[in-house]
This record gives structure tokens, C-alpha cells and sequence, in this order.
């Protein structure tokens, strides 16, 4: 954990333990009601205003459990462990199992491959479970990118089907579809003005208590612990993939981060350190963010093109900040890197 995130926990943890006021009827809709949550190897910060504000976190918390145990890859009562050690046979999921599993499929279809869950083996080789990072050999990575291709899964229904050698991982995805389910966790509470951050991951419904756009940061990949820009949403998720979230440096000195291109088994290198998403479905923002990610600079339009509604913002390796016209208005450059707007049409 980052010295930033330790401090910004601790003194959220302080202000939450200090007010008591998790599970008391909050009757002041101006009065945040917050929970910190440690889950899917992140620190996650809940916020949410209104009279049912302190059930409808109590209730979100467990659904995030319930989620971690269904969906974790290194866990051996999840459904994602029985699948990868189901050895060709076919394996029973959940709901929520099944409707990720849908949604990777899809998105690896419409991003030509770029996100792929059958990645997994390869993550693994690079250290990126385990924090025992190395620098694969040539030959492994060819070995292991055989086995890498998320085509070859089957869902029926509730049931999955993964060749032998096979393994596949929801880490790319698993945080947006939390931050939706929260929400509806949120809105059958009546609560209607929240935010939560999951691991930087930020979702809000409807708008600030005093009728106000969140205003939402976004790191700078550059130097992580500042901001590069803010934006003003409502009901909407902001979602980054970056190069700085999870990396080693190599014996020979590079960095090597835990976006993986299945194209070659190495960590994306296609023109961005980051990518935001920013739309009212944060599953497919997720998708989107570390999709995009691999495609890169030369990959991105094509794929945009598709998903309108959506807002984006890219930051290239050549220290520029690309994003497209819908958040023209609500986007506010606090770096200083050019920043530049982009068409998605
Ligand atoms: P995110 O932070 O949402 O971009 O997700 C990154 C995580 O997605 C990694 O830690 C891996 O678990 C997984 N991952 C890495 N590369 C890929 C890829 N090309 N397709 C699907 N999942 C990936
Ligand atoms: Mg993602």
C-alpha cells in the first residue's frame, strides 16, 4: 500500500471510528455516512447521504465480500478457482459469475482481442499474483500464450466450459460491475447521492447533496501521487487502467506493469500510460479502461467508435492528454501536459 492511500485510510478510518456514525440513522442529508472496506486487494472508501444511508452500507459491505468469494482467482472456494481447476470438464457459477464471463466475451469480441481473461497463466508467470516478479523467457511466454484465448470459453447459461490448460482471471472487470452493484444496493435504499472509490475506481449516483457535479481527480501516471485533471460528473463511474498501479522494476532496469498485451505476453506498450472511462455502466467502463489500454494508440479510435455515451481520456507515453469532446465542458487540466480534444465518432 502506497505511504498516500495508508494516510487517506488511516484518516478516514479516524473521522468514521471518531463520528460513530456508520449504523445510526443519519437524519441530516447533508451529513456523508462513510465506510472503509478492504476487498479484492484493494482499500475501497464508501460515502452516502440520506436517512438509509448507514443500512445501505452495511448491505453494500457484504455484497462486496460476497463478490470477492465468487469472484477471486486466488481464492479456492471461488467460482473463478473451479473453473480454472475444473481440468476441461464443465463448472456451475453464479449469477454474477455468469454475467462477467458474458461481458469479458463481449468485450473481447468488440475490442478485437485486446481484453482477454485467458490471460491468467501469463500474469502469473510475470509474478503479478504472487509478487515474486521476473522477466519471463521468450520461449515460456510463447508456450504460455497458446493456451490465451478467451474464444475458446464456453458459457451456457450458468455454466462454463475452459480448455485444460486454460485459466482465466475477472481482474480487469471485477471492480466496475462492484461499483454497479453497489449502486443498486444504494438506489433500493432511496439513497440518492453517493460516491465510493475502489481502489481509485470512482462511481457516484446522482449528484452532490447540494445539487452540485462530483468533481472527481484523475492520478497523474506521471507522478501518482498528484492529480492531472478533474472532472464533473453525476451518475456516473470514472475509471482508470495506468501503468503506475501495479509494476516491478526488471533486473535490467525497465519497468513492467500488469496490463498485459495477449498479442506478444509482455506488459501493453502501445502509446498510453492511462485510460479513463467515464459512463453510467462502470462494468463496461472497466472493460473499456484496460481494453483500450492495449490497444493502444494505434487501436483506440476503432474501438471508440462503438461506444458512444462514453468519455475518455488517454494519457500517451510522449506526456500528452487526449480526450473527447463530452466532457468538453466538465474537464478541468490541473498538469502540465498539453491536453488536447478528441472526436469519437
Ligand atoms: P484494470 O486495473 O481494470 O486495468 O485491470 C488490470 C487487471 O486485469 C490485471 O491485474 C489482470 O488481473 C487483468 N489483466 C491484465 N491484462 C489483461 C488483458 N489483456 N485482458 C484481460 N485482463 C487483463
Ligand atoms: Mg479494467
Amino acid at each position: 500500500m502506497s505511504l498516500r492511500k495508508n494516510l487517506v485510510f488511516t484518516a478516514i478510518a479516524a473521522i468514521s471510528i471518531f463520528c460513530g456514525c456508520a449504523d445510526k440513522t443519519n437524519n441530516d442529508k447533508n451529513i456523508a455516512v462513510t465506510r472503509d472496506v478492504f476487498a479484492m486487494d484493494t482499500y475501497m472508501e464508501l460515502k452516502a447521504y440520506g436517512k438509509n444511508a448507514g443500512p445501505a452500507l452495511e448491505k453494500a459491505e457484504k455484497r462486496i465480500h460476497e463478490l470477492e468469494n465468487e469472484l477471486s482467482a486466488t481464492s479456492d472456494q471461488s467460482d473463478i478457482w473451479k473453473i480454472n481447476h475444473s481440468c476441461g470438464k464443465e463448472t456451475a457459477v453464479s449469477d454474477d459469475t455468469a454475467v462477467l464471463i458474458d461481458k469479458a466475451l463481449e468485450i473481447g469480441e468488440s475490442t478485437n482481442g485486446a481484453l482477454d481473461i485467458t490471460i491468467f497463466p501469463v500474469l502469473k508467470e510475470w509474478g503479478f499474483t504472487t509478487q515474486k516478479y521476473h522477466i519471463p523467457e521468450e520461449y515460456k511466454l510463447e508456450s504460455l500464450l497458446e493456451n490465451v484465448d478467451y474464444r475458446q470459453i464456453k458459457l451456457n447459461d450458468k455454466t462454463v466450459f475452459i480448455p485444460e490448460n486454460a485459466e482465466i482471471d475477472l481482474g480487469a472487470l471485477a471492480k466496475g460491475y462492484t461499483g454497479d452493484e453497489i449502486m443498486k444496493i444504494f438506489k433500493s435504499h432511496d439513497v440518492d447521492s453517493a460516491i465510493v472509490s475502489l481502489g481509485g475506481n470512482v462511481q457516484t449516483l446522482g449528484s452532490k447533496p447540494d445539487g452540485s457535479d462530483w468533481k472527481v481527480a484523475v492520478r497523474d501516471p506521471f507522478s501518482p501521487e498528484k492529480d492531472m485533471c478533474v472532472v464533473e460528473i453525476s451518475d456516473k463511474a470514472v475509471i482508470t487502467s495506468g501503468n503506475y498501479e501495479r509494476f516491478f522494476t526488471g533486473d535490467d532496469g525497465e519497468r513492467y506493469w500488469h496490463i498485459i498485451d495477449p498479442a506478444d505476453g509482455y506488459p501493453a506498450e502501445n502509446g498510453f500510460v492511462s485510460v479513463t472511462v467515464i459512463g453510467e455502466n462502470g462494468l463496461n467502463c472497466d472493460c473499456l479502461s484496460t481494453a483500450l489500454f492495449v490497444a493502444g494508440l494505434g487501436g483506440y479510435k476503432e474501438i471508440i467508435k462503438g461506444y458512444q455515451g462514453y468519455d475518455f481520456i488517454f494519457v500517451t507515453d510522449d506526456e500528452r492528454i487526449l480526450y473527447t469532446g463530452g466532457i468538453k465542458d466538465k474537464f478541468q487540466n490541473i498538469s502540465s501536459m498539453t491536453a488536447e480534444v478528441i472526436n469519437n465518432d
